[in-house]
């Protein structure tokens, strides 16, 4: 990079990395009350990227109080619902002009490919603030007409408010750092709530900057409070805080379950976004070079370090062999390399453990049976990298057919006729998503009917949109994230009843 302009980037980027990093509560920069830090990796590399503070219970209790008091008094909720808009519309811009800076960032902290990062997490997270914009001005309840038992002569009127649910606590992973970010704080901020949010400790930088971009936009303070910190300790903290009104989790399945167990002490409101282990199904009648190309990026798209990757490759048989040299072919044409290498179409996994994870996946997956059609292996270099991998010769009850692997690895089973496959596809715990590739119009509509799953593609995969709604069935979690579904989980509906 030696544009002029990529050269004040990456200075830009270097002296934002030069000071150790601090927890914003209440609109200040300040350090964690325990005084302690923790570092922030570069996964390519294995080096210490800066240091961050490292908030935890104390912390959460500090930026408890600031969201609460934000959220009652102050500035932000006597804004009307248009300046609401005007300001989510203002990040949206403020991120869009600090695009690259953000870019490099990610790519840095994360390791994903620079090249994604522009076009993947940087226009989805300006986009949910350009739609949420427009949502503020439409938040609306409804009259309804009503038929007193006891009083059929008295007149009534009756309407519904959607008012914000309060505090609300946002706990996300480190996929896709600034891009689950903007998705939970934008309807959030819709609906006139006020946050706390946890980063992962693995990734809190973009989420660091994008709190300064909050602040330059105009947001009042203490409207969104930002805590990295590790998850047993602050994440613990905000799930268990009993003055904050609603969590929202974006990890695990098996975090969300304490997550879950948390919200009982004050009855929280609660959404999660868990794991998948999602099917893509290929049918012989579909399009094959799309079909080969949509199951190839449905699972190496961000090294597979995606919830709703198409890890289960269902293939009708007579096509089998075909689909899987067509995956294979792109596999070996996958560049592995630092996220901020432009030429690199796959970075390193995030961290020292997910490549322990993945290779303890692969490891099980052999004593089991199965066989590497390509890849299988950690990549002999500095860095968390993974081949891209192809297993086959699985079966049902096998581990990395059943358990969500978060890495590029694929299993893939021939079935022989379309009856038989949408129980094959339900065969898991999980129902994030699922792909179907035909061109008998009816054969898609009819499975996506039968299919477990919050989100279902046909002849696609992967396809965000902000207008979607977004979300789990069975152990992937509940609750809608993105659309106007989100807004439905920040807002509480209150009836109000008037004798005329
Ligand atoms: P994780 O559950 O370990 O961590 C996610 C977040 O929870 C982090 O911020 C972490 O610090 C915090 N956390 C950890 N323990 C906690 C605790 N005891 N109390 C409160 N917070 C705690 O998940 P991960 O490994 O970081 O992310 C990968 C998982 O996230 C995968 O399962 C993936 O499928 C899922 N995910 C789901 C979606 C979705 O939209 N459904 C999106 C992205 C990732």
């Amino acid at each position: 990079i030696s544009t002029p302009e990529a050269i004040t980037i990456t200075e830009r980027v270097n002296a934002f990395l030069a000071t150790p990093k601090k927890l914003l509560i209440d609109g200040r920069w300040e350090e964690a009350v325990s005084g302690k830090t923790f570092p922030t990796y570069d996964p390519a590399t294995e080096q210490i990227l800066t240091t961050v503070s490292e908030g935890d219970k104390a912390d959460i209790e500090k930026a408890a109080i600031a969201a609460r008091r934000a959220f009652e008094h102050g500035a932000w909720p006597r804004l009307t619902p248009s300046e609401r808009g005007r300001l989510l519309w203002k990040i949206a811009d403020l991120i869009e002009q600090h695009a690259e800076e953000l870019a490099l960032l990610e790519s840095l902290d994360n390791g994903k490919a620079v090249t994604n990062v522009r076009l993947i997490d940087i226009p989805v997270s300006v986009d949910i603030f350009r739609y949420m914009a427009g949502w503020t001005t439409k938040i609306e309840g409804t009259t309804i007409p009503l038929s007193p038992a006891d009083a059929p002569s008295s007149h009534y009127f009756a309407y519904t408010l959607r008012e914000p649910v309060g505090v609300v606590g946002q706990i996300i992973p480190w996929n896709y750092p600034l891009m689950m970010a903007a998705m939970r704080v934008a309807p959030a901020l819709a609906a006139g709530c006020t946050v706390i949010l946890k980063p992962a400790e693995q990734t809190p930088l973009t989420a660091l900057r994008f709190g300064e971009i909050l602040q330059e936009a105009g947001l009042p303070a203490g409207v969104v409070n930002i805590v990295p910190g590790y998850g047993e300790t602050a994440g613990a903290a905000l799930a268990e805080h009993p003055d904050v009104d609603k969590i929202s989790f974006t990890g695990s399945t098996e975090v969300g379950r304490l997550i879950l167990k948390a919200s009982a002490i004050n009855i929280k409101r609660i959404s999660l976004e868990l794991g998948g282990k999602s099917p893509n199904i290929i049918f012989k009648d579909a399009r094959l070079e799309d079909a080969i190309r949509g199951a190839a990026d449905a699972i190496f798209a961000n090294h597979g370090q995606v919830c709703c990757a198409g890890s289960r490759l269902y293939i009708e048989q007579d096509i089998f062999d075909e689909v899987i040299a067509g995956v294979s072919a792109i596999s070996k044409e996958i560049k592995l390399g630092p996220g901020i290498d432009p030429s690199a179409t796959m970075g390193p996994l995030i961290s020292d453990e997910q490549l322990h994870r993945v290779c303890g996946y692969l490891e099980s997956g052999f004593q089991q049976g199965a066989r590497a059609v390509t890849g299988g292996q950690r990549v002999n270099r500095a860095g968390y990298y993974v081949e891209p991998t192809i297993l086959v010769d699985t079966t049902a009850d096998m581990k990395v057919v059943q358990e969500e692997i978060f890495g590029p690895v694929v299993v893939a089973q021939p079935f022989k006729d379309a009856s038989e496959i949408a129980p094959i596809a339900n065969n898991t715990h999980y129902g994030l998503a699922a792909g179907i590739w035909t061109q008998d119009i009816s054969k898609a509509h009819h499975l996506a009917n039968r299919l477990r799953a919050g989100t279902v593609w046909i002849n696609s995969y992967s396809i965000f949109d902000s207008a979607l709604p977004f979300g789990g069935y069975k152990q992937s979690g509940y609750g809608r994230e993105m659309a106007h579904s989100a807004l439905d989980t920040y807002t509480e509906v209150k009836a109000v009843c008037i004798k005329l």
